[in-house]
C-alpha cells in the first residue's frame, strides 16, 4: 500500500485512555467538511453500552481476528488490556482510493508500526492537563471495573512516556477549544505537500 500516488494523506492520533480522544475525533469530524476518513478499527473486546459494530469498532472473535492475522489483513495490529485491536489494510485502502485522508486512532504500539511502514505519515498525540484528569474522565465514563481502571492508569503512564515521539502534541483542557485545534491541525495537515521521506 502506498500513500503518496493519490491526495489523501494517512494521519494517526493516539492518546491515553480517559484523553478524550474518541470525542474529540468525532467532534472534529462530525461537520463531514474535512475529506478525511476515520478508519473504523477491529477489536476482540466486547461492545460498550451504546457502541455500534461498524461504526465505532467492528467486533470480531478472537477467531476471526487470528484468521485475519493469519490472512494478512491487518496494516498494524496490537494487543492492549488483555485484547487484540487491528487496523484493516482494506479499510485504509478504500479511503485512500476515494481521495480522502485517513485518521488512524491507534496506540502507542500501533503507531510505531504505521511510522515505520510509512516514514511521511503524520502523528498526534492527545494528553489531558494532568495524571488526575485521566482518573477523573475513566471513572466519569464508568464503563470500567476497577481492577480494569487501574490497569488501564498503569498503561497510561507508560503511554505517555512515548508522547515526545510525536510530530504533534495537543493538550486537551477545553473539549471546544481542542476540537478548534485539531480541526486546524488536520486542515494545515492535508493541504500541504507529503512530509519528505527521513532521510531524503
Ligand atoms: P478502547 O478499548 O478504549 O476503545 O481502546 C483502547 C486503546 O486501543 C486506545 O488507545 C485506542 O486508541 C487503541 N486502538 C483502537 N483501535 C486500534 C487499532 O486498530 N490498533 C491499535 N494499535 N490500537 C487501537
Amino acid at each position: 500500500m502506498s500513500q503518496g500516488s493519490g491526495t489523501g494523506r494517512l494521519i494517526v492520533l493516539s492518546g491515553p485512555s480517559g484523553s478524550g480522544k474518541s470525542t474529540v475525533i468525532a467532534r472534529a469530524l462530525a461537520a463531514g467538511d474535512l475529506p478525511i476518513r476515520r478508519s473504523v478499527s477491529v477489536t476482540t473486546r466486547p461492545p460498550r453500552p451504546g457502541e455500534r459494530n461498524g461504526v465505532d469498532y467492528y467486533f470480531w472473535s478472537p477467531a476471526q481476528f487470528d484468521e485475519a492475522l493469519q490472512n494478512g489483513e491487518f496494516l498494524e495490529w496490537a494487543e492492549i488490556h488483555g485484547h487484540r485491536y487491528g487496523t484493516l489494510k482494506r479499510e485504509v485502502e478504500s479511503h485512500l482510493r476515494q481521495g480522502y485522508s485517513v485518521l488512524l486512532e491507534i496506540d502507542v504500539q500501533g503507531a510505531q508500526q504505521i511510522r515505520q511502514q510509512f516514514p511521511e505519515v503524520t502523528t498526534i498525540f492527545l494528553e489531558a492537563p494532568s495524571l488526575a484528569d485521566y482518573e477523573r474522565r475513566l471513572r466519569q465514563r464508568g464503563t470500567e471495573d476497577e481492577a480494569s481502571l487501574q490497569r488501564r492508569l498503569d498503561i497510561i503512564e507508560r503511554e505517555l512516556a512515548h508522547a515526545p515521539q510525536y510530530d504533534l502534541r495537543l493538550v486537551n483542557r477545553d473539549l471546544e477549544q481542542t476540537v478548534a485545534q485539531l480541526r486546524q491541525l488536520l486542515r494545515t495537515i492535508i493541504s500541504r505537500s507529503p512530509k519528505a521521506p527521513s532521510g531524503a
